[in-house]
């Protein structure tokens, strides 16, 4: 729900500091950011042990006679790290605003 016509200064949900333009139940730039670079960092230290067994897994499961599989090996083990580290920065964020 948005504040009256953005005029207003709505408690933010977390701090209670209130911010003008702010909608109600939501969460201050400042609380925002500290919530994301909590995720952030959560899901870096989740991401990379996932890529690491990952490319532990193509180094030594993924035969050296086909050069075209060491090339989607590395593909993998690139999207591991970015789709793993997407999703858990995303349900961090939510599991924080809770
Ligand atoms: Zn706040």
């Amino acid at each position: 729900m948005l504040s009256p016509s953005g005029w207003a200064e709505v408690p933010c949900a977390a701090c209670g500091t209130r911010v003008r333009g702010l909608a109600w139940g939501e969460i201050c730039p400042d609380c925002r950011a500290r919530r994301a670079s909590r995720a952030t960092r959560l899901a870096r230290r989740i991401s990379l042990p996932a890529t690491l067994l990952v490319g532990l897994y193509v180094a030594l499961r993924v035969p050296l006679s086909v050069p075209l599989a060491r090339i989607y090996g590395v593909i993998a083990v690139l999207v591991t790290y970015i789709v793993v580290r997407k999703v858990v920065h995303r349900v961090t964020m939510e599991w924080y605003s809770r």
